[in-house]
């Protein structure tokens, strides 16, 4: 007997990290319910998972208290580069009822979808890097565009280019100047490691066409050596999807990326609920490497999970069973198993 769904679901993170100023708290999560209203509103009008995902992370790119888009913070000399990726598994016979064929690189992952994947790295003149993460999906024949190159390939397709200076505000600067003068900026991989940002965005759908998105961007960590990449460009660690479900992460990019966090949590649920899935995903993630990390998840029928070990996780969740709820959420025992 088929078991039962809750058809569309969406859950939305705002990064995990130190807890930020709680002045600011009101703010964020104005911002994150705008973010996922919107994303939730598409869902709800039968719109794709991918629509819902993208739409989601540029609203919460466009606002400054997020690290993606406006508001990122900057790298070791003071310029924004960020990283973005997006993915899409989508049954197969409405990939070729919608659009009639499907693309070179579009492999099937599973008897019954096909998957896509798009990603940017290291991009300072886009607005909406998620939008461009798209674009390679869509209209390139690559996964993976990075610095000039992807810009580049922007203006192609129609994305508008804007100064580097656009990208930063008043605030992303004065934690720089902050950060610069308490570590003096010599040992840049230091701090980064040191001290964890918050606010990268993310976000993973499940529509009623059974389709599955997930979508990150970010701004990478806080004193990144400049041409850094973190896990947020990269499918498989910072964003997955599959037939399975779909999975985005946030915290120190290098763990997630060791331990392909997004993937291996996405191929878990062939066994397990998102919630516990989540769970075990940070666990092992702890075991291996030490680091602080956090990741959002959804299956196939809609059910949702999340999990983080850092300061503070900002997260929002929207399905027909339960509407949409925002919480801060509490981390996992970090107590590093024997
Ligand atoms: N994972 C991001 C990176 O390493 C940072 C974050 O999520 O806060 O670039």
């Amino acid at each position: 007997m088929a078991r039962a769904r809750n058809l569309p679901a969406l859950v939305v993170h705002g990064g995990a990290g130190n807890a930020g100023p709680g002045a600011e708290r009101p703010e964020r999560r104005r911002g994150m319910m705008a973010a996922i209203r919107l994303g939730a509103g598409i869902l709800r009008a039968k719109g794709t998972a991918l629509e819902a995902v993208v739409a989601t992370v540029v609203a919460l790119e466009d606002h400054p208290l997020f690290n993606a888009g406006y508001g990122s913070l900057l790298n070791s000399e003071g310029n924004v580069e960020m990283d973005a990726s997006v993915m899409f598994a989508e049954p197969v016979f409405s990939a070729s009822k919608r659009s009639g064929k499907r693309s070179d690189r579009t492999h099937s992952h599973d008897a019954d979808y096909s998957v896509s994947a798009g990603a940017v790295a290291v991009v300072s003149r886009v607005r909406n890097p998620i939008m461009l993460a798209r674009a390679v999906m869509e209209h390139s024949p690559h996964i993976l565009m990075a610095g000039h190159g992807a810009e580049n390939f922007a203006r192609k397709v129609g994305i508008r280019l804007v100064r580097p200076e656009e990208m930063i505000t008043e605030r992303a600067r004065e934690r720089w100047r902050v950060r610069k003068e308490q570590t003096g900026m010599l040992e840049a991989e230091a701090a980064a490691r040191a001290a964890m940002g918050h606010g990268t965005v993310g976000a993973a759908a499940v529509d009623v066409h059974g389709a599955i998105a997930a979508a990150t961007s970010t701004g990478g960590v806080p004193g990144k050596l400049f041409g850094r990449v973190g896990d947020s460009a990269l499918i498989g660690a910072g964003t997955f999807a599959h037939a399975l479900g779909a999975a985005s992460a946030t915290g120190q990019g290098e763990a997630i990326i060791l331990t392909a966090l997004c993937r291996e949590a996405v191929l878990a649920l062939a066994d397990s609920t998102p919630k516990v899935v989540a769970r075990e995903a940070i666990a092992e993630m702890i075991d291996a490497t030490g680091a602080e990390a956090g990741i959002i998840l959804v299956d196939g029928r809609g059910r949702i999970g999340y999990a983080h070990n850092a300061a503070s996780m900002q997260v929002a969740r929207y399905d027909p069973a339960g509407g949409i709820q925002h919480l801060w959420l509490d981390p996992i025992a970090t107590a590093r198993r024997p």
